[in-house]
C-alpha cells in the first residue's frame, strides 16, 4: 500500500513519528509538503521565516534524495490537496505530526475526518514536544498556570526518552505525483536584506545537529552563568530549528542526559533543560488558552489604556530609541533574524512600559522578524513582558535599559556590535551616551540628535507614567 506522510513543522527524518509510522506500515511513501496562506488563522509565516523555511525544504529535500526519495510540494489547500493526492495515488494511509495553532488544529480535525469517511486510515502523532499539553494537569484536573510546578510535573513523567533514528531508506513509489520546486513558492525576500542571515545559520537537520553538538561540546557547561549574557555566545541558539521541526526537544533531551555530566554540568544542564521546558509550557497555555495570541491571558488587561504612537512604534522598530541595549537588540533581530532572550526581555519591556505601546504591536513585529518566530513562544514571550500572562513579570516590574546594560553587557561589546556608531564610546558611557560630557562624545565622534538619537523617553519619567496608568487602570 502507498502512504502520505504530510510534512509541517518536522522538516527532518530522524525522530520523525509519523514517517517511521508510515515507513514501516506501507510499501511506499510520499513525502508531501503543503505552502498555504488561508489557513494560518491571521498567522502566516513572516518574511524571516519565510527565509528559513526556504533553505530547510531545500534541505529536506536533498537528504530524501540520499535516500532514494524526494520531496512532493504543492501550494494551496491542504484538505483538497490531500484529497486529490488519495486519489490520484490510491494511497491508504496519511500520517502527520501534530501542530497546535488554534487554526491548525481545526484544520487537522476537518482533514482527519473528510479522509476518515472516505475510507481512508489516518495517524497523528506527537512530534513536537516531551508531552502533549493535555496530559499535564494539576491535581484538580485544571491546565498549569505557573511554570514550576509544571515542568515538575512533566519530568516526573517523563520515564525513558529514547529518539528515533533516520530512515536509511524510504521507499519510493514507481511513479511521483506531480510537484513544484521549492524555488516556486517564492519564499526569498525581494529585495536582498537577508544577507547577515546566510552567515548566521545553516537550516535543515544537519545544521540543527550541528548547533547542538557544538552545544554539549563547549556551551553547555557555562550556560547557567552565560545565558543572560548577550555579549557572548552562551545560548544554544536551536530555537528556529526546534520551531521548524529540524530537531526534537526528545533529541535534546536524550543527547543531555547521555552527554558526560558531572554535578557542575548536571546542574547547568537542568536550566538549560528547564528552558526547553519554558517551550513545552508555551505550549500548553496556546493549547488551552487558544485565544491569548491576541487578548491577555489576565483578562483584566482588556481595560488597560495601551497608547497608540505611530512614531515611538517606528523607533523602537527601526533601533533609533536613543537607548543603545534597545536599539542593539532591534538592530540584531532585523540583521540576523534573531535577538538573545535577555535582550528580547528588554525591549519587550521598553516597548510596553517605557513608551506605553500594547504588547500586540511588538508580538506582530517579532512574528515577522524572528527566524524563530513561534506562536506559542512568542504570545508567552510578550504577554510575560507585559504583565499579563500566565506567571508573567508583574506589570510594575520595569526593566531600567540603562542598568540591565550594565549588568549583562558590561563591556558594551554587544552594543558595539551592533550599534557601530557608538563603538568609540568609553565602557562607562556606552549604555548611556546622553550623560556622557561633550568632549567623551566628540572624542567618540558622537553628536547626539545626529549620528545616533537622543533618548526618545525619559526613562524615569516614562517608569512613572507607566506605573502611573498601571495604578489608575487597577483602581478604574
Ligand atoms: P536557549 O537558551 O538555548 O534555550 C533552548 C530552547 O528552549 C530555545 O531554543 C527555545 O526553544 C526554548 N526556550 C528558551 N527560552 C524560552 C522561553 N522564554 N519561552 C519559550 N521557549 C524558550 N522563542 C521562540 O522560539 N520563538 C519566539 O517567537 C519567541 N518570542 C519571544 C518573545 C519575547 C518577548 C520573549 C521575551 C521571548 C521570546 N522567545 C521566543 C523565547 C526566547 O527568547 C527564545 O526561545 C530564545 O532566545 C532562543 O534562543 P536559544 O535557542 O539560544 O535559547
Amino acid at each position: 500500500a502507498t502512504s502520505i506522510v504530510w510534512l509541517r513543522r518536522d522538516l527532518r527524518l530522524a525522530d520523525n513519528p509519523a514517517l517511521e509510522f508510515a515507513a514501516s506500515h506501507a510499501d511506499t511513501v510520499i513525502p508531501l509538503f503543503i505552502w498555504d496562506l488561508d489557513e494560518e488563522g491571521g498567522w502566516s509565516p513572516g518574511e524571516a521565516s519565510r527565509w528559513w523555511l526556504h533553505h530547510s525544504l531545500t534541505a529536506l529535500d536533498d537528504s530524501l534524495a540520499e535516500r532514494g526519495s524526494k520531496l512532493v510540494i504543492r501550494s494551496g489547500n491542504p484538505h483538497e490537496i490531500i484529497a486529490d493526492l488519495v486519489d490520484s495515488t490510491g494511497a491508504a494511509l496519511v500520517t502527520w505530526n501534530r501542530r497546535y495553532e488554534p487554526a491548525a488544529i481545526e484544520q487537522d480535525r476537518r482533514i482527519k475526518e473528510a479522509l476518515k469517511s472516505a475510507g481512508c486510515e489516518v495517524r497523528s502523532f506527537n512530534g513536537s514536544l516531551l508531552r502533549e499539553p493535555w496530559e499535564i494537569e494539576t491535581g484538580q484536573g485544571e491546565p498549569y498556570k505557573v511554570f514550576t510546578p509544571f515542568w515538575k510535573s512533566l519530568r516526573a513523567n517523563l520515564g525513558d526518552v529514547e529518539p528515533y533514528a533516520a530512515p536509511d531508506t524510504v521507499p519510493a513509489p514507481e511513479s511521483w505525483p506531480d510537484s513544484m520546486q521549492v524555488d516556486d513558492l517564492n519564499l526569498l525576500p525581494a529585495i536582498n536584506w537577508d544577507a547577515d542571515f546566510h552567515d548566521a545559520w545553516t537550516p535543515g537537520e544537519a545544521g540543527a545537529q550541528q548547533r547542538l553538538d557544538e552545544f554539549l561540546a563547549s556551551r553547555m557547561a557555562n550556560y547557567d552563568e552565560m545565558r543572560d549574557r548577550p555579549d557572548r555566545a552562551g545560548t544554544s541558539e536551536l530555537s528556529a530549528h526546534l520551531h521548524f521541526g529540524e530537531i526534537t526537544p526528545r533529541q535534546i533531551y536524550a543527547e543531555v542526559n547521555h552527554s558526560n555530566l558531572n554535578g557542575r554540568t548536571r546542574k547547568s544542564a537542568d536550566v538549560f533543560l528547564s528552558e526547553v521546558g519554558w517551550r513545552e509550557f508555551a505550549h500548553h497555555l496556546l493549547y488551552h488558552f487558544p485565544e491569548t495570541t491576541d487578548q491577555p491571558l489576565r483578562e483584566q488587561f482588556e481595560r488597560f489604556p495601551w497608547g497608540n504612537s505611530e512614531s515611538a512604534l517606528q523607533a523602537w522598530q527601526k533601533g533609533q530609541t536613543g537607548y543603545p541595549i534597545v536599539d542593539a537588540g532591534m538592530r540584531q533581530l532585523w540583521a540576523i533574524g534573531w535577538m538573545h532572550n535577555r535582550v528580547r526581555m528588554i525591549v519587550g519591556s521598553f516597548l510596553t512600559k517605557d513608551l506605553l505601546q500594547p504588547w500586540q504591536q511588538g508580538s506582530k513585529w517579532f512574528w515577522d522578524t524572528l527566524v524563530d518566530a513561534d506562536l506559542a513562544n512568542n504570545t508567552l514571550g510578550w504577554q510575560w513582558v507585559a504583565g499579563c500572562g500566565a506567571d508573567a513579570s508583574p506589570f510594575f516590574r520595569v526593566f531600567n535599559p540603562v542598568l540591565q546594560g550594565e549588568k549583562f553587557d558590561p563591556d558594551g561589546e554587544y552594543v558595539r556590535r551592533w550599534v557601530p556608531e557608538l563603538a568609540d564610546l568609553p565602557n562607562k558611557w556606552i549604555h548611556k551616551p546622553w550623560a556622557a560630557s561633550d568632549q567623551v562624545l566628540a572624542d567618540a565622534g558622537v553628536t547626539l540628535g545626529e549620528t545616533y538619537p537622543e533618548p526618545i523617553v525619559d526613562h524615569s519619567e516614562a517608569r512613572k507614567a507607566a506605573l502611573a496608568a498601571y495604578n489608575e487602570f487597577k483602581g478604574g
